[in-house]
């Protein structure tokens, strides 16, 4: 196979043709329409491993679901494909439970697995995405294609594009996972360190290795790393931030740093109406 730069790269549909698009899910539930689209991958001969994929995709999910809200998740793997990259999509009209936090159903599917070898490939893609799926208009456009090439027409204006170095898109809730793990870590019996360690690692995998660096350096000075921003005012040191800033970062998975203390700011959880 031919080596492609992937910084080179920059449309979604680099990645993805009809066939890998699945309009009408026949999947009930998550792990069905994780299935439904590996074995269209499979049939496909874009991933080997099915088996092995699919463990790792449930896995992820159950550590953190991939669903962005607003009917969207993005179930995805760092693990041997077989191949470098594949993408599936999947739309249900109905919808699917994915857990998802604003708990909504799920009616776009996609799916992306990659190989280990390339590193850095899936904030690439990650960040083209999340950009385009937060714009409600283009979510509808999405929602409301008729058909399996309507829909590849809409996914294919997808431009990636690398983060912003000032800013890491939706990999927020990430972060904090990756810190509550980390604490666990500390207190947790034997027994339990094994499947800790595999789950921080599945998340390390994710994520930015500046981003990782920096984290560590806070856990080690700090322990912890991560602040929530409650009412104006970041948690870590209990200074306000900007109302700029606060705005931004309300109903946002981005992550922005704290000007006061340097801690990675997250918004708060949503208190129950
Ligand atoms: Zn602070």
């Amino acid at each position: 196979m031919e080596k492609k730069d992937i910084l080179g790269i920059t449309y979604f549909s680099d990645y993805l043709k009809p066939s890998q698009i699945v309009y009408d899910l026949e999947a009930k539930d998550k792990v069905q329409a994780i299935e439904e689209l590996l074995d269209i991958l499979a049939k496909q001969k874009l991933i080997r491993n099915k088996k092995l994929i699919l463990t790792r995709l449930i896995d992820r999910e159950s550590l953190d679901s991939t669903a962005l809200g607003e009917g969207i998740a993005v179930p995805h793997a760092r693990v041997d494909t077989g191949g470098e990259i594949a993408v599936a999509v999947g739309r249900s009209e109905k919808g699917i439970e994915f857990d998802a936090a604003d708990k909504k159903k799920v009616q776009l599917i996609i799916l992306v697995v990659w190989n280990p070898t390339l590193p850095g490939l899936f904030n690439h893609l990650f960040a083209g995405l999340a950009q385009f799926l937060r714009k409600s208009e283009f979510r509808q456009r999405a929602f409301q294609a008729k058909d399996k090439n309507d829909l590849y027409n809409v996914l294919s204006e997808i431009e990636l594009r690398l983060p912003q170095e000032d800013k890491i898109v939706s990999r927020a809730s990430l972060l904090k996972k990756l810190q509550e793990v980390e604490m666990k870590k500390r207190k947790a019996p034997k027994a339990q360190l094994k499947t800790l360690q595999a789950q921080a690692s599945y998340i390390r995998e994710e994520l930015d290795q500046a981003l990782l660096a920096r984290f560590d350096k806070l856990m080690e000075r700090y322990g912890f790393a991560v602040a929530e921003v409650d009412d104006g005012a970041c948690q870590g040191c209990n200074i306000n931030v900007s109302t700029q800033m606060s705005s931004a970062i309300e109903g946002s998975n981005d992550i922005y740093v704290c000007e006061n203390c340097g801690k990675y700011l997250v918004a708060a959880k949503k208190k129950k109406k």
